[in-house]
Parts: C-alpha cells; structure tokens; sequence
C-alpha cells in the first residue's frame, strides 16, 4: 500500500506523489509568538513532525519549513480588523513588540526541541521577509488582482475563480454571514488586506504606499513559503482554524502571483480539546509544557498522547487521559526491555519461522496503518499486539533482534521512546556536574540534595574512581 493523505483542498484521500522524486516540500503554519504555546498549538506541530517523520521513514528527503509570525496576525484572525496580538500583549506587559515577539520565539523553540521535533530547514520570520512581501504585492496589483485604497492594498476576491474552494465559502454567503467586513473604500466586502497603513502600529515599514505600513498575515506566509521552497509546494499544512481566511487567502494571492498551483496537498489537523470543551484563557485550561511538568508528567507523556489520535478526529486532553498516555509508554519501555534481554539469547530454529511471521505482520500493520493518512492509532496497536506477543511468548528469541530493529524504526516515526533516554542522559549528566563542583566546592548539603533527587526519581549514583556513575535502580 502507497501512502495516501487526505487533500482538504479536493476533499478526499489521494495518493501522495512529490512533485520532484525523492524530494518533499513543506510549509507548515507556525506560531504567532504573543505567547507561550499551549498543548493545542503542539498538536498541530507534532502532527507535521510526524508526517515529516513519515514521509523521511519512506526514504524522502523532507525540506520543511515552519514559519514564525511576528506580526501583522490580528485578533480577529482576519485581516481588516481588531488589534495587532503581538503590539496588544506588548502593551499589556509593557514592553516593545519586537521583545514580545522574541521572548516568545525563544520559548516556542525550546519548546519545540523538549518535545522531540526535528529541527525543519529554517523557521523564518516574518518581519525579516518585508521586502519580498511588498514585491507580490506590487506584482499583484500590476495583474489587476489587487488595488490600493487610502495606503491599505486589498486582494481583490472576484478576479480569482476559484476563491472559495478550499473552505467552501461562496462569496455571497461569507458577506450575508458577516464573515468579513464591510468598509467602503474596498470593491468587495470580502476583498481582504495585504497591506496596511496605520500611524499608531508600533512595527512600521515604509512602502511606496505610506511611511506606516505593515503586512497582512495571510501575506507573510506566502511570501516565506515562496522564498524557502519554491513557488510550488508538495505540502502546506495548518491547524483546521487556518482553512478559512488564512489558508483560502494564501492559495489566492500566491496562485494569481506565479499563475501556478501553490500547494499540492493541503492537510489540517482538528483542534485538540481539553475537558470535553474548548481551551480558553479564562477558563486557565491552555496549558504549557511547564503545567505539564508541574503535573509530575515527562514531556514525552505528552506528546504520546498528543499524536496517539487520528489528526482529523477530534482529541480530548484530561489529566487522566494523560495518565493513560504515560502508562502506554511505560508498556512500550517494557517491550524494549523485554526485547532487548532476549535479543541476548538464542531461540530455537522452529521457533523462529513462527515468530517472524508474526513480526511481519505487525510491521506491515504498523505501514499500512501510517500509510493510510497518517492513522496512528492503527499503528501504535500493532506495537501493542507486539508486546502482548513477547508476554506471551509467542515470538521467540530469535527473532528478538529484528523486533528491536523494527520498533526502533517505528520510534524513528513516533518519538516516545528514544526521546526521553537522550534528555534524561543530559539532564542526570548536567546534575552529576552540578554535583561535582558542588563536592569539590564541599557544599556538601548540596551534593546531597542532588544525590536524593536523583534517587527520588529512581536513579542510583556511584561514586567510583573514575568519576561518578549514574544506573536505574
Ligand atoms: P497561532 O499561534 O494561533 O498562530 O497557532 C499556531 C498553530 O496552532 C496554528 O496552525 C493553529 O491552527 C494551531 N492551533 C491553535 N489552537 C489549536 C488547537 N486547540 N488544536 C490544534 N491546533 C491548534
Ligand atoms: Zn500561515
């Protein structure tokens, strides 16, 4: 079975072909850097690690790109009105945009890398890409696709036929709905702002349009995507709030800019829920990775239980859920442990043929199962069915060897396993160090407290003549 991946754009599930061989391009919607990113923005996130993992897995080579929006994102998502989010937060904490905006950058990547996502080719910027925004702008207007109307440039929606198809608005129905806003200087209500004009913007660049503009948000996504892979995209994907505007704008001004199709497949992941219900700020269930460790939980908990859905199902977050994500990956450990002790021994002949049959149906369940539109859920069962093989005894010694391999494989894709010896090799190595100098500075209340932390969390140190050793107890 090929891969298949659900298009948003034609509504159904269609064989995955790159446009080049071997090679995959992708764009993903990334964070808009006015605060930390709770768990439901690291859905979408983790579900392009993911697919990207997947599609590496399959032998692509994945240039992938995740942009960083540090202006121009509106409040009201669209582009004409409410408050810039970044300048509204930097008034609220008092201080200038472009520190929000960095602040929250540096917080998004420490996140990112915590929860084991694989660095993509370049997280652009938006305020770094001014210059190439105003050029599809000034090439938009010159194919009579957008007009300029006291200092803002509007996209004019009625010269591009298909405006609507990726959402499945109709124009009519967006203005009677009063999805967009009426404002006299614009042709059609729903045209939609690439550029603005506004005094009191903090972040302002000079234009031939007026000395105090700023970009659209839809803008800035097409003209980072077009400079970091191309005009033309294999995959372009978002969280499903993005379909509509941002999305449906996006393939509009970038498709009447190079007269090419932009993206071949557009893939969204549905909201993540928490308690049943939506993630709000008032309601203080927008949780962050800090939230998530204050709980006693490892990061990897919560990217298991973050990618263990199906993307296009919706998912529900609750403190036991995310008790059950930590104990299915307690059981995997176990698998690798068991796994491992048994790769050390030697089964008999007979023994083997049956147990590799097994294995080879479970890794086909485990690649048909991603292949079929990334259907986790089909593939962590067949690791489960892996494990109850090797309670049970079913698969034998020697075929231990290549179950390891497999899982390792499949882990290469999920990333729960690995993850968390390699950080928890870090962070029990930076303690040992805090405890040498520590030792060596005889503060030794100090040494101490690191020695019972580290054994709190059941890790055992040794101190030896070569220095000082660390084992799970
Ligand atoms: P933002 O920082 O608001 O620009 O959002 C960054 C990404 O997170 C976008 O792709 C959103 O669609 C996505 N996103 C926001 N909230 C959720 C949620 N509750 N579940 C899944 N994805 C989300
Ligand atoms: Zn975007």
């Amino acid at each position: 079975m090929g891969f298949t991946v659900y298009n948003s754009y034609s509504r159904q599930k269609e064989p995955f072909e790159s446009i080049e061989a071997g090679v995959v391009r992708m764009y993903n919607c990334g964070p808009t850097v006015y605060n930390r990113q709770h768990i439901g923005n690291f859905r979408a996130f983790l579900f392009a690690d993911v697919l990207r993992r997947w599609l590496e897995y399959q032998g692509y080579r994945v240039e992938q790109v995740m942009n960083i929006t540090d202006v121009g994102h509106l409040t009201d998502d669209g582009d004409v009105d409410g408050g810039d989010k970044i300048e509204e937060q930097a008034k609220r904490e008092k201080l200038d945009p472009r520190k929000i905006a960095d602040g929250y950058a540096t917080m998004f990547l420490e996140d990112i890398a915590q929860l084991g996502v694989r660095e993509p080719k370049s997280y652009p910027r938006a305020t770094e890409h001014i210059p190439e925004m105003l050029e599809i702008i000034e090439g938009l207007i010159e194919k009579g696709h957008a007009y300029e109307a006291d200092g803002n440039v509007y996209f004019d929606v009625t010269s591009f036929d298909r405006y609507g198809q990726l959402s499945g608005n109709r124009l009519d129905d967006l203005v009677a709905g009063s999805r967009v806003e009426v404002r006299e200087e614009k042709r059609h209500p729903a045209d939609f702002a690439l550029w603005k004009t506004d005094p009191h913007h903090l972040m302002k660049w000079k234009s031939r349009f007026g000395p105090d503009g700023f970009p659209g948000w839809h803008i800035e996504c097409s003209a980072m995507a077009m400079k970091h892979l191309g005009r033309r995209l294999d995959i372009h994907t978002g969280g499903e709030d993005n379909i509509f505007p941002h999305h449906e704008c996006e393939i509009a001004q970038t498709e009447c800019f190079t007269g090419e199709p932009f993206a071949r497949y557009w893939m969204h992941t549905k909201f993540l829920q928490v308690d049943g219900g939506k993630m709000a700020k008032s309601l203080g269930n927008t949780y962050s990775l800090d939230d998530i460790r204050e709980r006693g939980f490892a990061i990897r908990d919560l990217r298991y239980a973050l990618i263990r859905g199906h993307y296009r199902q919706p998912l529900n977050f609750t403190w036991d859920i995310l008790a059950e994500a930590r104990s299915a990956v307690e059981k995997l450990d176990d698998l690798v442990a068991r796994l491992r002790r048994a790769a050390g021994g030697q089964g008999a002949a007979g023994e083997a043929e049956a147990g590799r049959e097994v294995l080879a149906a479970l890794r086909k369940k485990f690649e048909d199962g991603m292949n079929d539109d990334l259907n986790v859920p089909i593939a962590l069962s067949a690791l489960f069915e892996l494990r109850s093989s090797v309670v049970e005894g079913e698969l034998g010694q020697a075929v231990a060897r290549d179950a390891l391999e497999f899982v390792e494989r499949a882990d290469s894709v999920l990333a729960v396993l690995k993850m968390e010896e390699e950080s928890l090799d870090e962070r029990v190595e930076g303690l040992i160090g805090a405890r040498n100098q520590a030792r060596a500075d005889k503060d030794w209340a100090e040494s101490d407290r690191i020695r019972d932390l580290l054994l709190a969390e059941g890790i055992l140190l040794e101190d030896t003549a070569e220095g000082t050793v660390w084992r799970k107890k």
